[in-house]
């Protein structure tokens, strides 16, 4: 059954691309733009010989049209440390002038519109677990902020249009998602981990590994964004499994579940990691009925095959 037409901005990334999937599952056609900048034509070449699926390689910090849609998922964004380190300016436009472009393609054809942002809204958080009514700690002059005030930046432009010019929005709080397609250069905890394990490299801890995240399995979180996409909740609401571990027992689960012999070796923490991370998502229970159901475990093993892919491609000579 047609669902309508719907806009993936960053359709070509980790998530945008499962995004995709999903949404042509249910019946939707889809166009995405993207100027792969951290996205890759690998995670949608799959899609290409299907008639409802359209892609626009294209910054969307520039203006841009792609005709009449019903639905607006703004997901280009550079989302890893490494990636929006080195792509620092990028990642403040594409929050604050995509942002604006997204939503002005909403407010034009009259589309919802739903957006990825983070839990780094709350920086390194002085409440724990983290609800949507915390407002974060955040440092605004430090290496993360790049990434973390252009998400608050394009959290406060989706609350205005919809103050402003009634646009239909909705806002996911994202926290540390992982699965297929991930890049294993991208520096994250999970590729870095499961790419190490699986050429026999040494487990990079940063500091002592006692910090914590709460790691969510990518169906997980799509599921929940489908459902927050039909929901009429316009403020942000945690899309996050809530079962927190240390970065060192994620590094022992992922030597589990590899069977790697890796030896772990600690390496100086960056500036500004955030100490503990763990949603609150009683919100998104009550509101949406969701629930993670994947335990981080399951989820690696269920990512296992994508990263020895990704490894052997990468030691293959080109
Ligand atoms: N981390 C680590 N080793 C690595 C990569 C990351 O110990 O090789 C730590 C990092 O310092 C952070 C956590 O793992 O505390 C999650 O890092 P990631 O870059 O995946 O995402 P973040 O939640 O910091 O945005």
């Amino acid at each position: 059954m047609s669902q309508g037409r719907a806009l993936i901005t960053g359709g070509a990334g980790f998530l945008g691309s499962h995004l995709c999937d999903a949404l042509l599952g249910e019946g939707w056609s889809v166009v995405v733009v993207d100027n792969l900048l951290t996205g890759r034509r690998a995670n949608i070449t799959h899609l290409t010989h299907d008639p409802r699926f359209e892609f626009v390689e294209k910054n969307i910090c520039q203006p841009f049209d792609v005709g009449k849609v019903d639905y607006v998922f703004h997901f280009a964004s550079p989302a890893s440390p490494e990636d929006y380190h080195a792509h620092g300016i990028e990642t403040l436009q594409v929050g604050s002038l995509g942002t604006f472009h997204a939503l002005e393609t909403a407010h034009k054809y009259g589309a919802k519109y739903l957006v990825s942002s983070t839990s780094e809204c709350y920086g390194d958080p002085l409440e724990h677990p983290q609800k949507e009514t915390y407002w974060g700690h955040v440092n605004p002059v430090g290496p993360r902020s790049v990434y973390d005030e252009a998400k608050r930046f394009t959290e406060a432009v989706t609350v205005a249009y919809r103050r402003y010019h009634n646009v239909d929005v909705r806002i996911a709080r994202i926290f540390n998602t992982y699965g297929p397609r991930m890049q294993i250069r991208d520096g994250r905890v999970v590729p870095n981990f499961m790419r190490q394990a699986l050429s026999g490299e040494e487990l990079t801890i940063y500091g002592d590994g006692s910090q914590t995240r709460s790691f969510c399995y990518v169906s997980d979180e799509i599921d929940g964004f489908l459902r927050l996409a039909k929901s009429d909740e316009h403020m942000p609401v945690n899309i996050g499994n809530p079962t927190e571990f240390s970065i060192l027992e994620c590094a022992k689960l992922v030597l589990k579940v590899t069977g790697s012999k890796s030896q772990i070796r600690y390496v100086p923490l960056p500036q500004d990691d955030p100490r503990q991370r763990q949603p609150d998502i009683t919100k998104a229970r009550q509101l949406l009925g969701w629930e993670p159901r994947i335990d981080l475990e399951k989820g690696l093993r269920l990512s296992l095959d994508f990263f020895k892919q990704a490894v052997a491609e990468e030691s293959t000579p080109k």
